[in-house]
């Protein structure tokens, strides 16, 4: 089995380390809502992109309350 020749300094070490970086995304201002969210994605407050309707949440709240309320009429 191969074994290392001698063991890294802890200057090695540590130079490698220096590349360990964390990534942090990189968020920007809603234009609409002021919500922070990632660059060149629809903002997850309001659902817009470029100040364009995307993801219309409220509707899709109603929706789901409507169809719950379609639900519970049928079933009983
Ligand atoms: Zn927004």
């Amino acid at each position: 089995m191969a074994v290392p020749k001698r063991r890294n300094s802890k200057a090695r070490g540590r130079l490698r380390r220096t590349h360990y970086v964390p990534i942090v995304p990189s968020l920007r201002k809603c234009r609409e809502c002021g919500a922070p969210h990632l660059s060149h994605a629809i903002c997850p407050v309001c659902g817009k992109y470029k100040s364009r309707m995307v993801i219309d949440y409220a509707k899709a709240l109603r929706d789901k309350a409507e169809k719950e309320k379609e639900k519970k009429g049928g079933g009983a």
